[in-house]
């Protein structure tokens, strides 16, 4: 191996990712008096937080009659009963003063007649315990809510000296023979150079890994890196068969629409021109959540009724609304129509497939943000020096399917709880263990033996292998070929034996950098086809076909995937918290769900 000169940095605690989660993790420690570094691939306002369309949940109230325990049984009722109820509990109270701090921080929210935050309608979240109208819930700033967030938190934390290093590509974590995390190993993109951060505590604020399907909503960047190096590091993975499909992706792009189109009164139509929502939810029609539109809209079409000449999309309606309305409140997605399908809003209708979205599973954690290790005896198990926030981590507030709006919220929440928590367990300028002989050569290696792998498949011709079996497979119906894709992505992996690369440079080597983010790719990949063939029932977003019903006795628990050296997945279980934190709401025991 070639030698690679190493630099060091100490840190009290190290942030890998800026996006929503990872800058007001960044934030609060700066503000604790924690030195801090937030170490991310891209710059931090270009993170996938920025494209973060309609809305931030919290039942203010605003705009009628809400209260955050009808926030918590839509939350619970969302997630399938697969979420914890306390974590959930923690999430929709906190939502409140969390909103209200982001205002003060500077967020652009939009507003009503008399100044307050304004507030639209979303999928699943309703009012009265599910027996009322749609709640107005989720905040917005017109349909660019992540974009007004991001920014605002990145001024913040320059404003309380966080350190940025921009444009490194953390590699791998290190870990010490306890098991310990003990810092990150980075790769520099712009002038090629190897980092080792040590740090009291590693939070990984990565973001989730859409791209291991062929169509979704999320950047190129989603691929999953932090949880990744947690399988490496032999952290496991819960819930991972848990992948949101979104309705309303623009047919062929695979682009968002935001939930907040239907929100502000849009709807779908079959090929026939019914709106057929009304047969599968009668209440919440448009607006049952968004598992159960994207399987009603993939019916439709599988059963001959979707539209356009290949009858294989749906249509979704926003040309009967004000054009005041569509331009104040929804105009990035007027935009996005105009450019990716050559639709003028306020005239036609706009082609939509349901596309992968949001990644419901992650690092398992406790509400604090710290990353768990379960034992069958020691189901909380804590790793020390390991933190996971954001669309990374499993709290676990989302279940089976999270609602729209819930994630931007889950940001700040855990975001800021994280902080906390770091607060109470990390001495500012404490003395660094001494690391072990070596500690961050595997990292190295790992790097190098890509950087000069000389097979003859490009990472491009693997990835596309591994996206098109993810997307066969393994999205919103799962049936008789299930087995097969498990079988499929092992044998895609080993690939990777035969890997080209034909730049072998170190400065901005994006084929590099690519291989690297594949490879991470299907290690998450393998680890979601088997717990989702392991799970023999259909709850939230995992639909199988040959078990159609919910399986509470075997199935009310998460599942657990470790990545053993040999890449070979295991799986355990973790029981379901059924429990409340406090005693000013009941928790919900699971019944049917309908909307
Ligand atoms: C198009 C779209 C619209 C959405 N709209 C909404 C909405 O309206 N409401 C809502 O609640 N949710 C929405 N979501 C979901 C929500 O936006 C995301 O779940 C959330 O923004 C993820 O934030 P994050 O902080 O976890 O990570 P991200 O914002 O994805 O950021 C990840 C960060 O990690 C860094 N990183 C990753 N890997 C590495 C590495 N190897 N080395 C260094 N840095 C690394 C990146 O540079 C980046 O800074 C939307 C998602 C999409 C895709």
């Amino acid at each position: 191996m070639a030698a690679y000169p190493v630099t060091e940095h100490l840190y009290d605690v190290v942030v890998v990712g800026a996006g929503g989660s990872g800058l007001r993790a960044t934030l609060g420690m700066g503000m604790a008096g924690l030195k801090t570094a937030c170490i991310t691939k891209v710059f931090p306002t270009r993170s996938h937080t920025v494209a973060a369309q309609g809305g931030i949940s919290a039942a203010l109230g605003n705009m009628g009659k809400d209260d955050w325990r009808w926030h918590f049984y839509d939350s619970v009722k969302g997630s399938d009963w697969l979420g914890d109820q306390d974590a959930i509990e923690y999430m929709v109270r906190e939502a409140i003063p969390a909103v209200i701090e982001l205002e003060h921080y500077g967020v652009p929210f939009s507003r009503t007649e008399d100044g307050k935050i304004y507030q639209r309608p979303f999928g699943g979240h309703t009012t009265e315990y599910g027996e009322g109208p749609m709640a107005k819930r989720a905040c917005a700033a017109a349909d660019r809510t992540g974009h007004a967030i991001i920014h605002t938190l990145y001024q913040q934390s320059l404003r309380h000296n966080a350190e940025f290093f921009v444009e490194y590509f953390a590699l791998d974590l290190i870990m010490d023979e306890e098991g310990a995390c003990v810092g990150v190993m980075a790769w520099n993109l712009e002038d090629g150079t190897i980092h080792r951060f040590r740090a009291h505590l590693v939070v990984l604020a990565t973001g989730g890994y859409g791209r291991a399907f062929f169509s979704t909503t999320q950047a190129h960047t989603c691929t999953g890196d932090g949880n990744a190096m947690a399988l490496r590091a032999g952290v496991p993975l819960q819930d991972p068969e848990f992948f949101q499909f979104h309705p309303t992706g623009v047919y062929g792009a695979g682009v968002l629409i935001t939930e907040g189109a239907r929100g502000e009164g849009g709807y779908v139509t079959n090929g026939e021109g019914e709106r057929f929502m009304e047969r599968y939810a009668p209440h919440a029609k448009d607006l049952a959540s968004r598992d159960v539109v994207s399987r009603a809209m993939t019916i439709e079409i599988r059963e001959g009724r979707g539209c356009g000449p290949l009858k294989d999309h749906i249509m979704l309606h926003l040309e009967h609304l004000d054009p005041k309305v569509l331009h104040e409140r929804l105009p990035g997605i007027s935009e996005t129509a105009k450019i990716f399908a050559g639709v003028e809003v306020t005239r036609e209708p706009i082609p939509v497939l349901p596309t992968a979205h949001y990644a419901m599973g992650g690092i398992p954690t406790n509400y604090r943000g710290e990353a768990l290790n379960p034992t069958e005896s020691d189901p909380e198990r804590t790793v020390p020096g390991l933190m996971a926030i954001g669309e990374a981590a499993c709290v676990s507030v989302h279940g089976a399917n999270r609602l729209g709006t819930n994630s931007l919220l889950d940001l700040v929440v855990f975001g800021r709880s994280a902080a906390h928590r770091a607060a109470e367990i990390v001495t500012a300028g404490a003395k660094h263990k001494p690391l072990s002989n070596g500690a961050g050569d595997n990292a190295v290696a790992r790097l190098d033996k890509v950087r000069n792998a000389k097979g003859k498949l490009k990472a491009g011709e693997i990835r596309l292998a591994m996206q098109r079996t993810m997307q066969a497979d393994c999205a919103i119906f799962r049936g008789p070929t299930l087995a097969d894709g498990v079988a499929k992505i092992a044998e895609i992996t080993a690939l990777m034996n035969d890997l080209a690369l034909t730049d072998r440079s170190m400065i901005w080597n994006t084929d590099l950098l690519e291989a690297l983010e594949l490879d991470n790719l299907l290690a998450q990949s393998a680890v979601t086809i088997n717990a989702a063939l392991a799970r023999t029932e259909s709850r939230g977003a995992h639909a199988r076909e040959d078990f159609p019903d919910r399986d509470d006795v075997h199935w009310l628990k998460h599942s657990v995937a470790w990545l053993d050296a040999n890449g070979k997945v295991r799986l355990g279980y973790r029981p379901v918290h059924l429990n409340t934190m406090s005693n000013e709401v009941e928790s919900i025991p699971p019944k049917a769900r309908v909307y």
